[in-house]
Protein backbone atom coordinates (compact mmCIF):
# COMPACT_ATOMS: atom_id res chain seq x y z
CA UNK A 1 0.00 0.00 0.00
CA UNK A 2 2.13 3.01 1.16
CA UNK A 3 3.77 3.67 -1.88
CA UNK A 4 2.03 6.71 -3.33
CA UNK A 5 2.86 8.38 -0.07
CA UNK A 6 6.16 7.31 -0.10
CA UNK A 7 6.78 8.47 -3.46
CA UNK A 8 5.40 11.83 -2.94
CA UNK A 9 6.87 12.37 0.17
CA UNK A 10 10.16 11.07 -1.73
CA UNK A 11 9.81 13.50 -4.43
CA UNK A 12 9.47 16.53 -2.06
CA UNK A 13 12.23 15.40 0.12
CA UNK A 14 14.66 14.79 -2.42
CA UNK A 15 14.45 18.19 -3.41
CA UNK A 16 14.69 19.89 -0.47
CA UNK A 17 17.89 17.00 0.51
CA UNK A 18 19.35 18.71 -2.75
CA UNK A 19 19.85 22.35 -1.43
CA UNK A 20 22.62 23.38 0.55
CA UNK A 21 21.15 25.87 2.78
CA UNK A 22 17.31 25.65 4.09
CA UNK A 23 15.50 29.42 3.85
CA UNK A 24 11.90 29.25 5.90
CA UNK A 25 10.54 29.28 2.65
CA UNK A 26 11.83 26.00 1.82
CA UNK A 27 10.56 24.18 4.97
CA UNK A 28 6.93 26.51 4.19
CA UNK A 29 7.19 24.79 0.51
CA UNK A 30 8.16 21.57 1.96
CA UNK A 31 5.71 21.42 4.54
CA UNK A 32 2.81 22.46 1.83
CA UNK A 33 3.77 19.68 -0.11
CA UNK A 34 3.55 17.31 2.82
CA UNK A 35 0.25 18.18 3.43
CA UNK A 36 -1.04 17.24 0.26
CA UNK A 37 0.40 14.23 -0.23
CA UNK A 38 -0.75 13.32 3.40
CA UNK A 39 -4.36 14.30 2.28
CA UNK A 40 -3.97 12.25 -1.10
CA UNK A 41 -2.78 9.47 0.88
CA UNK A 42 -6.22 9.38 2.83
CA UNK A 43 -4.88 10.40 5.93
CA UNK A 44 -7.91 12.47 8.18
CA UNK A 45 -7.62 16.50 7.90
CA UNK A 46 -7.00 16.83 11.59
CA UNK A 47 -4.30 14.12 11.91
CA UNK A 48 -2.88 16.06 8.92
CA UNK A 49 -2.67 20.15 10.30
CA UNK A 50 -1.45 18.32 13.70
CA UNK A 51 1.30 16.64 12.18
CA UNK A 52 2.44 19.57 9.61
CA UNK A 53 2.70 21.51 12.57
CA UNK A 54 4.24 18.99 14.59
CA UNK A 55 7.43 19.26 12.13
CA UNK A 56 7.28 22.62 11.80
CA UNK A 57 7.68 23.25 15.39
CA UNK A 58 10.55 20.92 15.40
CA UNK A 59 12.14 22.00 11.84
CA UNK A 60 12.31 26.05 12.74
CA UNK A 61 15.23 27.11 14.99
CA UNK A 62 16.99 23.60 14.79
CA UNK A 63 20.22 23.84 15.11
CA UNK A 64 22.29 22.58 11.68
CA UNK A 65 25.28 19.92 12.58
CA UNK A 66 27.90 19.96 10.35
CA UNK A 67 28.22 17.68 7.47
CA UNK A 68 24.24 17.01 7.49
CA UNK A 69 22.15 19.28 5.07
CA UNK A 70 19.37 21.27 6.35
CA UNK A 71 17.46 19.28 4.25
CA UNK A 72 18.67 15.85 5.41
CA UNK A 73 17.95 17.40 8.77
CA UNK A 74 14.23 17.72 7.40
CA UNK A 75 13.80 14.41 6.23
CA UNK A 76 14.70 13.03 9.43
CA UNK A 77 11.94 15.24 11.38
CA UNK A 78 9.63 14.32 9.30
CA UNK A 79 10.89 10.70 9.93
CA UNK A 80 10.98 11.15 13.90
CA UNK A 81 7.50 12.59 13.48
CA UNK A 82 6.10 10.15 11.40
CA UNK A 83 6.99 7.46 14.51
CA UNK A 84 5.18 9.78 16.84
CA UNK A 85 2.43 9.96 14.99
CA UNK A 86 2.40 5.96 14.47
CA UNK A 87 3.30 5.24 18.35
CA UNK A 88 6.47 4.88 19.78
CA UNK A 89 6.34 2.15 21.27
CA UNK A 90 7.10 -1.34 19.14
CA UNK A 91 3.76 -3.27 19.71
CA UNK A 92 4.71 -6.73 21.51
CA UNK A 93 1.39 -8.03 19.27
CA UNK A 94 -1.35 -9.02 21.63
CA UNK A 95 -0.92 -8.48 25.44
CA UNK A 96 -1.30 -11.73 27.61
CA UNK A 97 -0.80 -10.22 31.04
CA UNK A 98 -3.80 -11.42 33.00
CA UNK A 99 -5.11 -14.36 34.73
CA UNK A 100 -6.21 -17.06 32.49
CA UNK A 101 -8.22 -17.94 30.19
CA UNK A 102 -7.84 -14.57 28.95
CA UNK A 103 -10.15 -12.96 26.64
CA UNK A 104 -9.58 -11.35 23.63
CA UNK A 105 -12.18 -10.01 21.70
CA UNK A 106 -12.58 -8.65 17.84
CA UNK A 107 -14.16 -6.21 16.42
CA UNK A 108 -14.78 -4.72 12.82
CA UNK A 109 -17.01 -4.25 10.22
CA UNK A 110 -17.97 -7.14 8.02
CA UNK A 111 -15.33 -8.63 5.56
CA UNK A 112 -12.84 -7.20 7.34
CA UNK A 113 -10.85 -9.77 7.67
CA UNK A 114 -11.93 -10.46 11.64
CA UNK A 115 -12.36 -13.78 11.31
CA UNK A 116 -8.90 -14.44 9.11
CA UNK A 117 -7.31 -12.45 11.90
CA UNK A 118 -8.65 -14.31 14.93
CA UNK A 119 -7.64 -17.66 13.27
CA UNK A 120 -4.24 -16.32 12.49
CA UNK A 121 -3.53 -15.11 16.08
CA UNK A 122 -4.64 -18.55 17.52
CA UNK A 123 -2.17 -19.95 15.16
CA UNK A 124 0.81 -17.68 16.57
CA UNK A 125 -0.19 -18.11 19.96
CA UNK A 126 -0.30 -21.64 19.58
CA UNK A 127 2.96 -22.39 17.85
CA UNK A 128 5.01 -19.29 19.24
CA UNK A 129 3.94 -19.29 22.82
CA UNK A 130 2.76 -22.97 23.15
CA UNK A 131 -0.72 -21.23 23.91
CA UNK A 132 -4.14 -23.72 24.46
CA UNK A 133 -6.25 -21.21 22.69
CA UNK A 134 -10.47 -21.56 22.43
CA UNK A 135 -11.96 -19.67 19.71
CA UNK A 136 -15.46 -19.21 19.43
CA UNK A 137 -17.54 -17.18 16.94
CA UNK A 138 -20.54 -14.72 17.67
CA UNK A 139 -21.57 -14.00 14.41
CA UNK A 140 -25.08 -15.34 14.71
CA UNK A 141 -26.53 -13.74 11.86
CA UNK A 142 -24.42 -15.27 9.65
CA UNK A 143 -24.61 -19.36 10.59
CA UNK A 144 -21.91 -19.35 7.54
CA UNK A 145 -19.17 -17.06 9.68
CA UNK A 146 -19.45 -19.79 12.65
CA UNK A 147 -18.67 -22.21 10.28
CA UNK A 148 -16.12 -20.48 8.54
CA UNK A 149 -14.55 -20.09 11.89
CA UNK A 150 -14.69 -24.10 12.21
CA UNK A 151 -12.63 -24.57 8.89
CA UNK A 152 -10.36 -21.98 10.20
CA UNK A 153 -9.71 -24.05 13.73
CA UNK A 154 -9.41 -27.13 12.07
CA UNK A 155 -6.94 -25.39 9.47
CA UNK A 156 -4.79 -24.21 12.04
CA UNK A 157 -5.00 -27.37 14.05
CA UNK A 158 -7.05 -24.80 17.22
CA UNK A 159 -10.12 -25.82 19.12
CA UNK A 160 -13.38 -23.97 18.32
CA UNK A 161 -16.46 -23.63 20.35
CA UNK A 162 -18.95 -26.50 19.43
CA UNK A 163 -21.93 -24.21 17.92
CA UNK A 164 -25.11 -24.60 19.77
CA UNK A 165 -28.35 -23.15 17.55
CA UNK A 166 -30.67 -20.64 18.77
CA UNK A 167 -27.23 -18.68 21.34
CA UNK A 168 -27.36 -15.16 21.72
CA UNK A 169 -24.02 -13.85 21.43
CA UNK A 170 -23.91 -12.98 25.14
CA UNK A 171 -24.37 -16.30 25.90
CA UNK A 172 -21.66 -17.99 23.57
CA UNK A 173 -19.69 -15.21 25.26
CA UNK A 174 -20.33 -16.64 28.34
CA UNK A 175 -19.97 -20.81 27.14
CA UNK A 176 -17.16 -19.73 25.73
CA UNK A 177 -15.36 -18.36 28.97
CA UNK A 178 -16.92 -21.22 31.37
CA UNK A 179 -15.44 -23.88 28.79
CA UNK A 180 -12.63 -22.46 28.68
CA UNK A 181 -11.78 -22.62 32.42
CA UNK A 182 -13.06 -26.58 32.54
CA UNK A 183 -10.93 -27.29 29.76
CA UNK A 184 -7.68 -25.12 31.19
CA UNK A 185 -7.51 -22.93 27.67
CA UNK A 186 -4.92 -20.37 28.27
CA UNK A 187 -6.42 -18.04 25.39
CA UNK A 188 -10.35 -17.51 24.22
CA UNK A 189 -10.83 -15.57 21.04
CA UNK A 190 -14.07 -13.89 20.70
CA UNK A 191 -14.98 -13.08 17.05
CA UNK A 192 -18.11 -10.83 17.35
CA UNK A 193 -20.39 -10.07 14.64
CA UNK A 194 -19.69 -7.52 11.53
CA UNK A 195 -21.79 -5.44 9.96
CA UNK A 196 -21.65 -3.94 6.44
CA UNK A 197 -21.61 -0.74 8.11
CA UNK A 198 -21.73 0.65 11.62
CA UNK A 199 -25.03 0.72 13.86
CA UNK A 200 -26.20 1.15 16.87
CA UNK A 201 -27.24 -2.53 17.14
CA UNK A 202 -23.45 -3.76 16.23
CA UNK A 203 -21.88 -1.40 18.59
CA UNK A 204 -24.82 -2.03 21.70
CA UNK A 205 -24.00 -5.90 20.99
CA UNK A 206 -20.30 -5.69 21.03
CA UNK A 207 -20.26 -3.50 24.36
CA UNK A 208 -22.74 -6.21 25.98
CA UNK A 209 -20.42 -8.91 25.14
CA UNK A 210 -17.40 -6.92 26.37
CA UNK A 211 -19.36 -6.37 29.81
CA UNK A 212 -19.82 -10.15 29.43
CA UNK A 213 -16.69 -11.48 28.66
CA UNK A 214 -14.84 -9.22 30.32
CA UNK A 215 -11.93 -9.43 27.79
CA UNK A 216 -8.17 -8.20 28.34
CA UNK A 217 -7.70 -7.08 24.72
CA UNK A 218 -10.78 -5.80 22.46
CA UNK A 219 -8.85 -5.39 19.14
CA UNK A 220 -10.46 -3.59 16.31
CA UNK A 221 -9.58 -5.22 12.98
CA UNK A 222 -10.30 -2.57 10.37
CA UNK A 223 -9.62 -2.65 6.19
CA UNK A 224 -6.22 -0.34 5.83
CA UNK A 225 -7.65 0.35 2.59
CA UNK A 226 -10.77 1.92 3.87
CA UNK A 227 -9.40 5.61 3.92
CA UNK A 228 -11.23 8.42 5.18
CA UNK A 229 -13.96 5.94 6.40
CA UNK A 230 -11.66 4.26 8.90
CA UNK A 231 -11.28 7.36 11.60
CA UNK A 232 -15.09 7.40 12.14
CA UNK A 233 -14.82 3.62 12.28
CA UNK A 234 -11.99 3.67 14.97
CA UNK A 235 -13.16 6.45 16.65
CA UNK A 236 -17.20 4.51 16.95
CA UNK A 237 -15.59 1.69 18.27
CA UNK A 238 -13.39 3.22 20.81
CA UNK A 239 -16.21 5.37 22.34
CA UNK A 240 -18.56 2.83 22.22
CA UNK A 241 -17.10 -0.28 22.83
CA UNK A 242 -13.78 0.94 23.94
CA UNK A 243 -10.72 -0.80 22.39
CA UNK A 244 -7.12 -1.97 23.48
CA UNK A 245 -5.76 -2.04 19.94
CA UNK A 246 -5.88 -1.90 16.38
CA UNK A 247 -5.03 -5.10 13.72
CA UNK A 248 -4.74 -3.42 10.38
CA UNK A 249 -5.33 -5.60 7.28
CA UNK A 250 -4.81 -5.64 3.74
CA UNK A 251 -1.16 -4.19 4.25
CA UNK A 252 0.05 -5.83 1.42
CA UNK A 253 -2.98 -4.38 -0.95
CA UNK A 254 -2.24 -1.45 -2.72
CA UNK A 255 -4.47 1.27 -1.03
CA UNK A 256 -3.24 5.03 -0.18
CA UNK A 257 -1.94 4.15 3.62
CA UNK A 258 -3.39 6.66 5.56
CA UNK A 259 -5.68 4.97 7.53
CA UNK A 260 -2.71 3.57 9.65
CA UNK A 261 -1.66 7.11 10.55
CA UNK A 262 -5.54 8.56 11.22
CA UNK A 263 -6.27 5.61 13.55
CA UNK A 264 -3.38 5.64 15.96
CA UNK A 265 -3.59 9.11 15.88
CA UNK A 266 -7.33 9.22 16.46
CA UNK A 267 -8.18 6.85 19.08
CA UNK A 268 -4.48 7.08 20.80
CA UNK A 269 -4.53 3.40 20.77
CA UNK A 270 -1.82 1.08 19.90
CA UNK A 271 -1.84 -0.61 16.04
CA UNK A 272 -0.46 -4.01 16.89
CA UNK A 273 -0.64 -6.68 13.96
CA UNK A 274 -0.58 -6.03 10.44
CA UNK A 275 -2.92 -8.44 8.35
CA UNK A 276 -0.09 -8.79 5.00
CA UNK A 277 -1.90 -11.71 3.30
CA UNK A 278 -4.56 -14.28 3.29
CA UNK A 279 -2.27 -17.23 3.85
CA UNK A 280 -2.64 -17.74 8.09
CA UNK A 281 0.89 -16.84 8.82
CA UNK A 282 0.94 -12.99 6.73
CA UNK A 283 0.60 -11.82 10.02
CA UNK A 284 3.57 -9.26 11.16
CA UNK A 285 4.13 -7.36 14.67
CA UNK A 286 3.67 -3.26 13.97
CA UNK A 287 6.58 -1.24 14.17
CA UNK A 288 6.49 2.36 13.92
CA UNK A 289 10.34 2.96 12.69
CA UNK A 290 9.96 0.48 10.30
CA UNK A 291 6.37 1.58 9.25
CA UNK A 292 7.59 5.40 8.78
CA UNK A 293 10.71 3.83 6.83
CA UNK A 294 8.43 2.66 3.94
CA UNK A 295 6.12 5.26 4.26
CA UNK A 296 8.92 7.86 3.47
CA UNK A 297 10.54 5.30 1.06
CA UNK A 298 13.97 6.78 1.64
CA UNK A 299 15.78 4.81 4.81
CA UNK A 300 18.13 7.30 7.24
CA UNK A 301 19.77 9.98 6.06
CA UNK A 302 20.94 11.34 9.14
CA UNK A 303 22.45 7.36 10.00
CA UNK A 304 23.73 7.42 6.99
CA UNK A 305 25.76 10.61 7.19
CA UNK A 306 26.78 9.58 10.93
CA UNK A 307 27.99 6.09 9.57
CA UNK A 308 30.01 8.32 7.57
CA UNK A 309 31.23 10.69 9.72
CA UNK A 310 32.71 7.80 11.58
CA UNK A 311 34.23 5.54 9.40
CA UNK A 312 35.77 7.62 6.60
CA UNK A 313 39.08 8.87 7.34
CA UNK A 314 39.29 12.40 6.38
CA UNK A 315 42.98 12.75 5.94
CA UNK A 316 43.35 9.50 3.87
CA UNK A 317 40.14 10.56 1.90
CA UNK A 318 42.01 13.99 1.35
CA UNK A 319 45.04 12.13 0.49
CA UNK A 320 43.28 9.86 -2.21
CA UNK A 321 41.31 12.72 -3.77
CA UNK A 322 44.87 14.76 -4.23
CA UNK A 323 45.93 11.59 -6.29
CA UNK A 324 43.01 10.73 -8.12
CA UNK A 325 43.23 14.13 -9.57
CA UNK A 326 46.48 14.04 -10.45
CA UNK A 327 45.40 10.64 -12.13
CA UNK A 328 47.44 8.23 -10.03
CA UNK A 329 44.96 6.41 -8.26
CA UNK A 330 46.65 3.20 -7.93
CA UNK A 331 45.68 -0.38 -6.11
CA UNK A 332 46.67 0.64 -2.87
CA UNK A 333 44.39 3.88 -2.81
CA UNK A 334 41.72 1.57 -4.26
CA UNK A 335 42.26 -0.38 -1.13
CA UNK A 336 41.53 1.52 1.21
CA UNK A 337 38.27 2.89 -0.35
CA UNK A 338 37.16 -0.78 -0.33
CA UNK A 339 38.01 -1.14 2.95
CA UNK A 340 35.70 2.36 3.59
CA UNK A 341 32.74 0.90 1.65
CA UNK A 342 33.41 -2.58 3.46
CA UNK A 343 33.47 -1.03 7.00
CA UNK A 344 30.01 0.92 5.87
CA UNK A 345 27.68 -2.19 5.30
CA UNK A 346 28.91 -2.97 1.99
CA UNK A 347 27.09 -1.28 -1.09
CA UNK A 348 24.03 -2.81 -0.51
CA UNK A 349 23.87 -1.45 2.95
CA UNK A 350 25.37 2.43 1.96
CA UNK A 351 22.04 1.96 -0.98
CA UNK A 352 19.73 1.16 1.17
CA UNK A 353 20.51 4.42 3.55
CA UNK A 354 20.22 6.58 0.06
CA UNK A 355 17.10 7.93 -0.90
CA UNK A 356 15.32 6.63 -4.21
CA UNK A 357 17.59 3.59 -3.74
CA UNK A 358 15.95 0.75 -2.84
CA UNK A 359 14.79 -0.11 -6.15
CA UNK A 360 18.20 -0.46 -7.38
CA UNK A 361 19.81 -2.72 -4.01
CA UNK A 362 18.87 -5.70 -6.01
CA UNK A 363 20.94 -4.94 -8.74
CA UNK A 364 23.38 -4.15 -6.66
CA UNK A 365 23.54 -7.12 -4.74
CA UNK A 366 23.60 -9.38 -7.94
CA UNK A 367 26.85 -7.78 -9.38
CA UNK A 368 28.07 -8.98 -5.72
CA UNK A 369 29.05 -5.73 -4.68
CA UNK A 370 28.40 -6.55 -1.05
CA UNK A 371 30.83 -6.94 1.68
CA UNK A 372 31.79 -10.14 1.12
CA UNK A 373 33.23 -9.26 -2.45
CA UNK A 374 34.38 -5.89 -0.81
CA UNK A 375 36.31 -8.35 1.62
CA UNK A 376 37.53 -10.73 -0.51
CA UNK A 377 39.50 -7.48 -2.90
CA UNK A 378 40.72 -6.26 0.16
CA UNK A 379 42.34 -9.72 0.25
CA UNK A 380 43.45 -9.81 -2.61
CA UNK A 381 45.30 -6.46 -2.80
CA UNK A 382 46.68 -7.35 0.31
CA UNK A 383 48.32 -10.32 -1.29
CA UNK A 384 49.91 -7.72 -3.89
CA UNK A 385 53.53 -6.08 -3.54
CA UNK A 386 54.01 -2.77 -2.49
CA UNK A 387 55.56 -2.48 -5.66
CA UNK A 388 52.57 -4.92 -7.47
CA UNK A 389 49.97 -1.67 -6.02
CA UNK A 390 51.74 1.39 -7.20
CA UNK A 391 52.00 -0.51 -10.24
CA UNK A 392 49.02 -2.76 -11.56
CA UNK A 393 50.81 -3.19 -15.17
CA UNK A 394 53.43 -5.26 -13.13
CA UNK A 395 51.02 -7.96 -12.79
CA UNK A 396 51.74 -11.01 -14.91
CA UNK A 397 50.31 -14.00 -14.88
CA UNK A 398 53.16 -15.80 -12.89
CA UNK A 399 52.78 -12.76 -10.59
CA UNK A 400 48.80 -13.27 -10.74
CA UNK A 401 48.82 -16.79 -9.96
CA UNK A 402 50.75 -16.03 -6.75
CA UNK A 403 48.54 -13.42 -5.54
CA UNK A 404 45.43 -15.59 -6.04
CA UNK A 405 47.22 -18.56 -3.98
CA UNK A 406 48.63 -16.04 -1.47
CA UNK A 407 44.31 -14.24 -1.08
CA UNK A 408 42.44 -17.78 -2.06
CA UNK A 409 41.06 -16.23 -4.83
CA UNK A 410 41.03 -17.72 -8.99
CA UNK A 411 42.94 -15.13 -11.34
CA UNK A 412 39.51 -14.46 -12.96
CA UNK A 413 39.15 -12.12 -9.89
CA UNK A 414 42.28 -10.62 -10.02
CA UNK A 415 41.61 -9.69 -13.73
CA UNK A 416 37.80 -8.92 -12.54
CA UNK A 417 39.70 -6.46 -9.69
CA UNK A 418 42.08 -5.19 -11.90
CA UNK A 419 39.21 -4.01 -14.68
CA UNK A 420 37.48 -2.42 -12.01
CA UNK A 421 40.69 -0.76 -10.95
CA UNK A 422 40.91 0.90 -14.29
CA UNK A 423 37.48 1.81 -14.64
CA UNK A 424 37.98 3.69 -11.31
CA UNK A 425 40.98 5.16 -12.16
CA UNK A 426 39.64 6.25 -15.46
CA UNK A 427 36.25 7.30 -14.28
CA UNK A 428 38.31 9.57 -11.55
CA UNK A 429 41.03 11.26 -14.22
CA UNK A 430 37.81 12.08 -16.04
CA UNK A 431 36.05 13.96 -13.11
CA UNK A 432 39.19 15.40 -11.64
CA UNK A 433 38.86 13.48 -8.69
CA UNK A 434 37.97 16.12 -6.33
CA UNK A 435 35.86 15.87 -3.65
CA UNK A 436 35.11 12.40 -4.39
CA UNK A 437 34.13 10.02 -1.90
CA UNK A 438 34.55 5.91 -1.74
CA UNK A 439 31.61 5.46 -4.52
CA UNK A 440 33.15 7.58 -7.21
CA UNK A 441 33.37 5.40 -10.45
CA UNK A 442 32.24 2.52 -9.47
CA UNK A 443 29.06 2.31 -10.99
CA UNK A 444 31.38 1.77 -14.39
CA UNK A 445 33.62 -0.82 -13.32
P1 LIG B 1 -14.66 -10.81 8.21
O1 LIG B 1 -15.98 -10.71 7.52
O2 LIG B 1 -14.23 -9.51 8.80
O3 LIG B 1 -14.56 -11.93 9.16
O4 LIG B 1 -13.59 -11.06 7.03
P2 LIG B 1 -12.87 -12.40 6.62
O5 LIG B 1 -11.93 -12.83 7.66
O6 LIG B 1 -13.90 -13.38 6.16
O7 LIG B 1 -11.98 -11.89 5.39
C1 LIG B 1 -12.55 -11.42 4.19
C2 LIG B 1 -11.57 -11.67 3.06
O8 LIG B 1 -10.38 -10.91 3.24
C3 LIG B 1 -11.10 -13.12 2.98
O9 LIG B 1 -11.09 -13.49 1.63
C4 LIG B 1 -9.69 -13.08 3.55
O10 LIG B 1 -8.88 -14.08 2.98
C5 LIG B 1 -9.24 -11.71 3.14
N1 LIG B 1 -8.19 -11.17 4.02
C6 LIG B 1 -8.20 -11.08 5.37
N2 LIG B 1 -7.06 -10.49 5.83
C7 LIG B 1 -6.31 -10.20 4.74
C8 LIG B 1 -5.01 -9.57 4.55
O11 LIG B 1 -4.29 -9.15 5.48
N3 LIG B 1 -4.59 -9.45 3.26
C9 LIG B 1 -5.34 -9.89 2.21
N4 LIG B 1 -4.84 -9.72 0.98
N5 LIG B 1 -6.54 -10.47 2.35
C10 LIG B 1 -7.05 -10.63 3.60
Amino acid sequence: MFENLSERLGGILDKLTRRGALTEADVDTALREVRRALLEADVALDVVREFVEGVRKEAVGVAVIKSVTPGQLVVKIVHDQLVRTLGQEESGGVDLNAVPPVAIMMVGLQGSGKTTTTAKIAKRLTERLKKRVLMASLDVRRPAAMEQLAVLGRDVEVDTLPIVAGQQPVQIAKRAMEAARLGNYDVVLLDTAGRITLDEELMQEAADVRSAANPHEVLLVADALTGQDAVNLARSFNERVGITGIVLTRVDGDGRGGAALSMRAVTGKPIKLLGVGERMDALEDFSPGRLADRILGMGDIVALVEKAAQTIDAEKAARAAEKMRKGQFDLQDMRDQLDQMSRMGGMSGLMGMLPGMAKIKNQISQANLDEKVLKRQVAIIDSMTPKERRNPDLLKASRKRRIAAGSGSKPEDINRLLKMHRGMADMMKMMGGAKRGPLAGLASA
